[in-house]
């Protein structure tokens, strides 16, 4: 047992080595990836539940490694906000989506909003409504198309900071939504006081509709509550055509998920939208 535990010793170490020189490589590589081209913008359709129109699409950051392939955002998003890539890169995706988006409505498609995800990051910084303000005059994108999706964790963070920086974004006309909603714990009166204007319900209570009751009551409530509140609510991970059933005649607005498309690349969307 003692020559397996120094053998078990023996390899451990180099492991951990290992591990941790490849986060520090990957890291050095996700610096230059930006300059060397390597992200791509993907869109998730949204689907209107009334009309049944595609109505918007989310933005989705995705890394084109040249030896791993695609690296999903789990992966790098957290490492892009500890170094602060995520400044840049945040502001590369949002510009490089309101270009795409405002082009294909200029190609004659049917006009989009479009939704971008904003790290705790970038909500601290305190020229970020000066920054959304030049993307949409360069973009030419409307500022009513525009959305952002911040999550509760970061309005509890500064309640002040956020009230000043949601207000100072609202004032261009840009709207907000509140990601992940339900898995935070923003309260209800912090919600009544912020100029927010849709619920995301979080994937994680879409995932149990038909299948686990606290789940889908968990939905009904948050769909009751932007009714309320007069937000728009919206599914994120609608799979089956049976949580798309049950979130229509709950009442929710609009729907996001594999059951209406994947995210995928803007060349594709345009197929899929024409
Ligand atoms: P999110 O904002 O909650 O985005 C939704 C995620 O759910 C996406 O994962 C999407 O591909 C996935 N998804 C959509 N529909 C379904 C479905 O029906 N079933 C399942 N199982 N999954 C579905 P993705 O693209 O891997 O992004 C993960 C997270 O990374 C995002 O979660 C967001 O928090 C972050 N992220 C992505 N792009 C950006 C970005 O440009 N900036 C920032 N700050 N974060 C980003
Ligand atoms: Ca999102
Ligand atoms: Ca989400
Ligand atoms: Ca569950």
């Amino acid at each position: 047992a003692k020559a397996q535990g120094g053998a078990g010793y023996r390899f451990y170490t180099p492991d951990m080595n290992t591990r941790a020189m490849e986060r520090l490589l990957l890291q050095n590589q996700l610096h230059q990836a930006l300059e060397l081209g390597q992200f791509q913008v993907h869109y998730q359709p949204q689907m209107d539940l009334r009309s049944g129109r595609i109505c918007g699409v989310e933005a989705l950051v995705r890394w084109q490694h040249p030896e791993r392939g695609l690296v999903p955002p789990a992966e790098f998003i957290p490492m892009a906000e500890d170094t602060g890539l995520i400044e840049p890169l945040g502001e590369w995706v949002l510009r490089t989506a309101a270009r795409e988006v405002r082009g294909w409505q200029d190609r004659g498609l049917p006009a989009l909003n479009l939704s971008v995800n904003l790290s705790p990051r970038q909500f601290r910084h305190p020229d970020l409504p000066g920054m959304v303000e030049r993307v949409l005059a360069e973009s030419g994108l409307e500022a009513e198309r525009l959305e952002l999706e911040i999550t509760e964790r970061l309005i509890i963070v500064d309640l002040e900071h956020t009230v000043d920086t949601l207000s100072r974004i609202a004032r261009l006309g840009v709207r907000v939504s509140i990601d992940d909603f339900g898995t935070g714990h923003s309260s209800l009166a912090y919600l009544k006081r912020l100029p927010v204007h849709a619920l995301k319900i979080d994937r994680e209570f879409v995932d149990g509709i038909g299948q686990d009751s606290d789940d889908a009551a968990i939905a009904e409530a948050v769909i009751a509550l932007g009714r309320t509140l007069r937000l728009q609510v919206i599914a994120e991970g609608v799979e089956t055509r049976e949580q798309a059933s049950f979130l229509r005649e709950h009442g929710c607005d609009a729907v996001q998920g594999f059951f209406i498309a994947r995210p995928m690349p803007a060349g594709e969307l345009t197929g899929w939208l024409s």
